[in-house]
């Protein structure tokens, strides 16, 4: 089992959704853990409610000197910094034709440079302390095509691909690297989402939050082996 005593993690987009499930689900592992993510408001009580060992910092995954000071309040709270889990993530709709410019590059901003950044940042303070672990939240959108959703396809193959890159790059600073494929999940982001989407599964419903948590508290603390790996939470739906 990896031991992250004493060390602080870090997840972005964690006031809301699968985020704020994967915090609770650290908070239960004792690390101190900060959530990062632009909505205050849900943030801040969702801190308030697993104190004192969460915390909230305002971040938007696309500002370098925002991630500079929630990583160096991460470290002042909690201790060095062990664990990155790249959740933030938001999903915009248009076809190669009629997708906006500036929505494309906003979708891969926040998605894709979002969490390299995050690593960029991290990983030399991982190194500092010896090890880490980082987890990318993909999709099964990162590991098949899906029409009128190219800008966000794209971005978690991308997050898929740098994530094998980082884990080839890491490894032997003890830093391991995984990413997530999670298919539909209830959460706001799917809110509008009819229960037919995931009726073609073999598991034909949603997934919850949780089921998601579980499997990023099970990369990071007991997958001492695996590094540059795609873990899969579909239904089947890829199978
Ligand atoms: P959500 O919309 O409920 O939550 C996303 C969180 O990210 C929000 O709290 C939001 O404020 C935050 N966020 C968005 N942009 C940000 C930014 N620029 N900086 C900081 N925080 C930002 O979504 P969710 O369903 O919980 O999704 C979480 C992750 O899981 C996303 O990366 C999403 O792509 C991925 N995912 C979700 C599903 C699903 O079905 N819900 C399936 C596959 C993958």
């Amino acid at each position: 089992m990896a031991d992250f005593q004493g060390r602080s993690a870090i997840v972005t987009g964690g006031a809301r959704g699968i985020g704020a499930a994967i915090v609770a689900e650290l908070a239960k592992e004792h690390l101190g853990v900060v959530i990062a993510d632009l909505l205050d408001h849900d943030g801040a009580a969702l801190a308030a409610d697993l104190a004192p060992n969460v915390i909230f910092r305002h971040l938007d995954v696309t500002d370098e000197d925002g991630w500079r000071r929630v990583i160096d309040d991460a470290e002042a709270e909690f201790g060095p910094l062990g664990v990155l889990v790249n959740n933030a993530g938001i999903l915009d709709f248009g076809s190669i034709e009629t997708q906006s410019p500036s929505l494309f590059r906003h979708v891969v901003d926040v998605n894709l440079y979002g969490s390299w950044l995050g690593m960029h940042l991290a990983v030399p303070r991982m190194r500092a302390a010896g090890s880490g672990a980082i987890v990318n939240i993909s999709s099964t959108a990162g590991l098949t095509g899906y029409a009128g959703i190219g800008a966000y396809v794209a971005s978690k193959w991308g997050l898929r691909g740098l994530t094998k890159a980082a884990a080839v790059e890491l490894g032997s600073a003890s830093i391991r690297v995984c990413s997530v494929h999670p298919g539909p999940i209830h959460t706001p982001m799917t809110a509008g989402m009819p229960d037919s989407v995931a009726a073609a599964q073999p598991l034909p419903r949603f997934g919850e939050p949780e089921e998601v948590a579980a499997m990023v508290r099970f990369l990071i603390t007991e997958a001492t082996f695996s590094t540059g790996s795609e873990f899969v939470l579909d239904g089947g739906a890829t199978a």
